[in-house]
């Protein structure tokens, strides 16, 4: 049985899984304390619940412990990551390097950067997506403080070379930062091998719970300094002042946990089912287009074009599947996304984008019953534009 809606759209947010959801219980009632209370068994609990789930979250990326700075999510660390850095270092250069792709926490906080005085390269991807990593080199100047590219899509999916660009960084001598919220548990993230300095994370997108995330902050070679953003009771080392969220860092230590468990075999299964989805689509209807590398992906996402069809009106159409398109409405207004615009995909094509977000709890049956569902839907538009329009 097919229960609707079906949720295609894990790139935007993932079901809690139960077994997070169990592991967090008791720290909302019979273990309530505050992490910094030091004067008694309640504090003591929570404390070591916090130092449990942080030593998970940090063999899941080969980190040490004390390189992980809980906060709020993805958004919180990309603006601790990319501010703090430039504040911190300011005296030492004044340039940054990222690219048009990213998420606009990265994009927003190199906006108010430059109106601070620094000044930033916003590199644009080759067409598949992917950083050009002879341009990115010739980029890089004396001035230049950090490097941040994401690990992972959140649109396209693809996956950058990170650990090329880790170790390009590092011969340089510059700083780089990746936001790995799509890729953490999905793909191996190793901070060593990578060479990566600073990492953002958020829970949310691993099956944890939203409102909680975390900062990579390396402590050795090179040890990276922060300029602090969030002043208060000195918490985090002084990275982060906040009364710790005890429940959300149980369950993001746990969503870690599973996620590392199950990576390979869930690996597989979601490539399978993911080129199952392709492979149906585009044997059925003629015009679908793969946005972004066709292989070097995140292993449940799929980014399409269904040429002469608006999504929006796909969408409409699918009523009973959870989905995302490449398009943003502003003021009323539809247009194109700006990661598929960067990736010099014409608009008629942007607007024609769907994304399928598959994840853990996604069933082949499901995936059959949408290729159903979406060759239908495609086909019913297509009658109705007049040919030529494609
Ligand atoms: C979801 C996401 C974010 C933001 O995460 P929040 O939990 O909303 O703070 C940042 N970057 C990427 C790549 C994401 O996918």
């Amino acid at each position: 049985m097919i229960r609707t809606p079906i949720y295609f759209d894990n790139n935007a947010t993932t079901p809690t899984d139960p077994r997070v959801v169990e592991a967090m219980l008791p720290y909302f009632t019979e273990r309530f304390g505050n992490a910094a209370s030091r004067t008694h068994k309640l504090g003591w609990e929570a404390e070591a619940a916090v130092e449990n789930a942080r030593a998970l979250l940090a063999r899941a990326i080969g980190a040490d412990p004390t390189e992980i700075v809980f906060t709020s999510g993805a958004t919180e660390s990309d603006n601790l990551a990319l501010k703090g850095v430039a504040e911190a270092y300011a005296g030492k250069g004044s340039h940054l390097i990222t690219a048009q792709t990213e998420h606009k926490a990265i994009l927003d906080s190199c906006k108010h950067l430059e109106k601070r005085g620094f000044r930033v390269t916003y590199l644009k991807p080759r067409p598949d997506g992917l950083i050009d990593l002879e341009e990115l080199a010739d980029t890089i100047t004396e001035q230049t403080l950090l490097v941040s590219i994401m690990h992972a899509n959140n649109e396209i999916g693809v996956l950058q070379d990170v650990a090329a660009i880790g170790h390009l960084c590092h011969e340089q001598g510059v700083l780089f930062h990746t936001d790995a919220s799509q890729s953490l548990g999905k793909v191996p993230i190793d901070v060593q091998k990578m060479q990566i300095d600073l990492a953002s994370f958020t829970a949310h997108k691993l099956y944890g719970p939203k409102g909680i995330g975390a900062l990579y902050v390396r402590r050795r070679d090179p040890q990276v300094r922060l300029a602090i953003q969030m002043d208060g009771g000195g918490h985090e080392r002084g990275f982060r002042s906040g009364t710790l969220n005890v429940t959300g860092i149980v369950g993001f230590g746990k969503a870690a946990q599973i996620c590392q468990e199950e990576m390979e075999t869930e690996r597989r299964r979601l490539t399978f089912l993911r080129d199952k989805l392709k492979n149906g689509l585009r044997s059925a209807l003629s015009d679908v287009t793969i946005n972004g590398h066709e292989t070097q992906r995140l292993p449940g996402n799929l980014n399409l074009s269904f040429a002469g069809v608006e999504s929006d009106s796909l969408m409409a159409r699918l009523s009973d599947v959870a989905l995302s398109s490449g398009s943003a409405c502003n003021s009323g207004e539809v247009t194109p996304s700006y990661v598929l615009k960067a990736i010099s995909l014409p608009d008629a094509l942007a607007l024609s984008a769907v994304r399928f977000g598959l994840g853990r709890f996604n069933t082949e049956e499901e995936v059959d019953y949408v290729i159903g569902r979406c060759v239908e839907a495609v086909n019913g538009l297509r009658e109705l534009s007049p040919l030529g329009e494609r």
